[in-house]
Protein backbone atom coordinates (compact mmCIF):
# COMPACT_ATOMS: atom_id res chain seq x y z
CA UNK A 1 0.00 0.00 0.00
CA UNK A 2 1.39 3.36 -0.81
CA UNK A 3 2.23 5.77 2.39
CA UNK A 4 0.53 8.65 0.48
CA UNK A 5 -2.19 8.85 -1.59
CA UNK A 6 -0.69 9.91 -5.34
CA UNK A 7 -3.03 12.23 -6.41
CA UNK A 8 -3.92 14.52 -2.86
CA UNK A 9 -0.56 13.70 -0.78
CA UNK A 10 -2.64 12.08 2.06
CA UNK A 11 -0.59 10.15 4.22
CA UNK A 12 -2.80 6.36 4.61
CA UNK A 13 -1.15 5.27 8.00
CA UNK A 14 -2.69 7.59 10.09
CA UNK A 15 -0.76 6.49 13.48
CA UNK A 16 1.42 3.12 14.23
CA UNK A 17 -1.00 0.06 13.53
CA UNK A 18 -3.83 2.08 12.44
CA UNK A 19 -4.92 -0.95 10.30
CA UNK A 20 -5.70 -3.19 12.69
CA UNK A 21 -9.27 -1.93 12.35
CA UNK A 22 -9.87 -2.93 9.72
CA UNK A 23 -9.86 -6.53 10.31
CA UNK A 24 -13.66 -5.26 12.11
CA UNK A 25 -14.50 -4.36 8.80
CA UNK A 26 -12.98 -7.11 6.31
CA UNK A 27 -15.25 -9.50 8.90
CA UNK A 28 -18.60 -7.61 8.23
CA UNK A 29 -17.32 -7.69 4.64
CA UNK A 30 -17.35 -11.07 4.76
CA UNK A 31 -20.39 -11.64 6.50
CA UNK A 32 -22.27 -9.53 4.24
CA UNK A 33 -20.57 -11.83 1.28
CA UNK A 34 -21.65 -14.91 3.02
CA UNK A 35 -25.05 -14.22 3.90
CA UNK A 36 -25.53 -12.94 -0.36
CA UNK A 37 -24.03 -16.18 -1.32
CA UNK A 38 -25.85 -18.00 1.57
CA UNK A 39 -29.32 -16.17 0.19
CA UNK A 40 -28.30 -16.89 -3.98
CA UNK A 41 -27.48 -20.09 -3.37
CA UNK A 42 -30.89 -20.92 -1.53
CA UNK A 43 -32.85 -19.50 -4.27
CA UNK A 44 -30.93 -21.14 -7.45
CA UNK A 45 -30.11 -24.55 -5.39
CA UNK A 46 -31.83 -24.90 -2.44
CA UNK A 47 -30.70 -26.50 0.56
CA UNK A 48 -31.84 -30.07 2.54
CA UNK A 49 -31.16 -32.30 4.90
CA UNK A 50 -31.16 -35.33 2.90
CA UNK A 51 -27.69 -34.28 0.86
CA UNK A 52 -24.56 -32.58 1.20
CA UNK A 53 -25.61 -29.44 -0.44
CA UNK A 54 -25.36 -27.33 2.64
CA UNK A 55 -21.66 -28.91 3.05
CA UNK A 56 -21.14 -27.85 -0.49
CA UNK A 57 -22.11 -24.16 -0.21
CA UNK A 58 -20.28 -24.14 2.90
CA UNK A 59 -16.51 -25.03 1.15
CA UNK A 60 -17.23 -23.52 -1.83
CA UNK A 61 -18.33 -19.88 0.45
CA UNK A 62 -14.74 -20.66 2.19
CA UNK A 63 -12.92 -20.90 -1.22
CA UNK A 64 -14.67 -17.87 -2.62
CA UNK A 65 -13.66 -15.49 0.25
CA UNK A 66 -9.93 -17.23 0.30
CA UNK A 67 -9.99 -16.30 -3.47
CA UNK A 68 -11.21 -12.48 -3.04
CA UNK A 69 -9.04 -11.75 0.42
CA UNK A 70 -6.69 -9.91 -1.81
CA UNK A 71 -9.54 -7.18 -2.69
CA UNK A 72 -11.04 -7.67 0.36
CA UNK A 73 -8.30 -6.99 2.31
CA UNK A 74 -8.02 -3.72 0.18
CA UNK A 75 -11.74 -2.86 0.13
CA UNK A 76 -11.46 -3.01 4.20
CA UNK A 77 -8.80 -0.54 4.53
CA UNK A 78 -10.48 1.76 2.09
CA UNK A 79 -13.54 1.69 4.17
CA UNK A 80 -11.43 1.83 7.22
CA UNK A 81 -9.44 4.88 6.08
CA UNK A 82 -12.99 6.73 5.00
CA UNK A 83 -13.59 6.49 8.61
CA UNK A 84 -10.98 8.93 9.64
CA UNK A 85 -10.45 10.92 6.34
CA UNK A 86 -13.22 12.99 4.73
CA UNK A 87 -13.67 14.34 1.76
CA UNK A 88 -12.17 17.87 0.98
CA UNK A 89 -13.98 18.86 -2.04
CA UNK A 90 -10.85 21.66 -2.19
CA UNK A 91 -8.03 18.92 -2.07
CA UNK A 92 -6.53 20.49 -5.30
CA UNK A 93 -5.69 23.60 -3.21
CA UNK A 94 -5.40 22.70 0.40
CA UNK A 95 -2.81 20.44 1.91
CA UNK A 96 -3.93 17.15 3.70
CA UNK A 97 -4.45 17.38 7.56
CA UNK A 98 -1.29 15.84 9.44
CA UNK A 99 -2.63 13.53 12.35
CA UNK A 100 -0.57 14.43 15.40
CA UNK A 101 -0.40 10.79 15.94
CA UNK A 102 1.94 10.56 12.31
CA UNK A 103 5.11 9.60 14.26
CA UNK A 104 7.69 8.50 11.81
CA UNK A 105 10.33 6.47 13.09
CA UNK A 106 7.24 3.70 13.98
CA UNK A 107 5.57 3.90 10.73
CA UNK A 108 6.00 0.57 8.38
CA UNK A 109 8.45 1.36 5.91
CA UNK A 110 7.12 2.94 2.57
CA UNK A 111 5.87 0.42 -0.41
ZN1 LIG B 1 -6.15 11.41 -2.46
Amino acid sequence: MHAHCAECGQRTELEPGFYYGSAYVSYAVAIALSVSTFVAWWVIIGFSTEDNRFFWWMGLNALFLVLLQPLLMRLSRTIWLSFFVKYNPNWKTEKPEISERVIEEQMMPAE
